[in-house]
């Protein structure tokens, strides 16, 4: 059997991430064996290194990590016509319940109604961070070579474009002429969001705690956005009401501060996991808004194969429109010995991504 080099975790232990040695996966009926070329760490990779989070597959002790990869089409499985080896493809997160239920039937896993799912390197399924690893060939999106440098960015980009089409979807309730939004964060999630937002032609404010001259402020503006510092600028001294606005802080303080934003007719689009306890004060008056003002608040978690495709082509609109702002949030590149750098992210940090190849 072959072995080859993976960053695993073994949940619920704390700081348990480390490179080690696992068999090579064999592709199976409907699925394709990739050579990972590069792998995304975020949020999620260290909650699951906290023990917050993640689940292995069942009969293994330990959970292959990685849910943001490139890879190259290495060895197709029997069955498989639709991809030819050598293919550039990003696999998405989510694959159905068992159950299988009316969304994961539909290709709406993101929507599953069971809870019963299975997540790629989070909930019961190996991630991506290994030299070779295998994914079911109806989640894989093949992506346009001149996109394979910032691919790694396609899964995050996914989770915005989610949002940002439901929140117009939702808003087809009304006659709507949405012109200005608040994105909360300016971590991957926020920057792409902002794109997005700034693509369908809104003005775009973004708050975040870094200062003007930081990086993250300076890709908000190169993009036409407007950056607002929270330690300079706190969120309840805004005197803009937004048509749309989106919590990407995960911060509950920050979200309960947002319902405050949320215009006449507008909705917010909630995208964190909120961890820490907080009463929301007034919640009377809250409600009250949100009935006099026909105001919304929904939350969207993951994503599905549709939200990676409008990502590819968004991708190409961000390059044309705003040359290689993508390839400024990718700030780190790490080689797989030296992973444990990307659970600690340092100030200036953004995106950082490991390669494998
Ligand atoms: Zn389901």
């Amino acid at each position: 059997m072959k072995f080859l080099q993976a960053i695993i975790a073994e949940p619920p232990k704390k700081n348990s991430v480390k490179l080690v040695d696992v068999p090579k996966p064999v592709p199976r009926k409907r699925q394709i064996l990739l050579q990972t070329l590069v792998v995304g760490i975020d949020g999620t990779d260290r909650e699951i290194n906290e023990g917050m989070y993640g689940t292995p597959p069942s009969g293994s002790t330990y959970l292959i990590l990685g849910h943001e990869a490139v890879g190259r089409v290495h060895e197709l499985g029997d069955l498989v016509d639709t991809f030819s080896k050598g293919d550039l493809v990003v696999p998405t997160v989510r694959r159905p319940c068992k159950e299988n239920c009316i969304n994961c039937q539909r290709s709406e896993t993101d929507m599953c109604l069971t809870g019963n799912y299975y997540e790629h390197g989070i909930h019961k399924l190996h991630g991506f961070a290994s030299e070779y690893t295998v994914s079911d060939v109806n989640y894989l999106v093949k992506i346009p070579p001149e996109l394979k440098d910032v691919a790694v960015l396609l899964e995050s980009l996914s989770i915005a474009e989610k949002a940002v089409t439901q929140t117009f979807k939702i808003q087809e309730r009304l006659f709507w002429e949405a012109k200005r939004a608040f994105v909360a964060g300016a971590g991957t999630l926020g920057l792409l969001a902002t794109m997005v937002l700034r693509l369908r032609g809104l003005e775009v404010y973004v708050a975040a705690t870094r200062t003007k001259e930081s990086l993250k402020a300076r890709i908000v503006r190169s993009v036409g956005g407007i950056y607002v510092n929270v330690r300079e600028t706190p969120i309840k001294t805004l005197k803009e009401k937004f048509d749309v606005v989106i919590e990407a802080t995960g911060n509950v303080n920050v979200a309960l501060e947002t319902l405050n934003l949320i215009g006449t007719n507008g909705a917010l689009c909630l995208l964190g996991i909120y961890r820490e306890k907080r009463v929301c004060e007034q919640f009377d008056m809250v409600l009250n808004n949100m009935v006099l003002g026909n105001r919304l608040i929904f939350g969207s978690v993951n994503s599905n194969k549709k939200h990676f495709e409008q990502g590819i082509k968004d991708m190409n609109k961000i390059k044309s429109q705003h040359g290689n702002v993508l390839d400024r949030l990718i700030t780190k590149k790490l080689n797989p010995t030296d992973f444990k750098k990307s659970f600690k992210p340092e100030k200036e940090d953004i995106k950082t991504i490991i390669n494998f190849k």
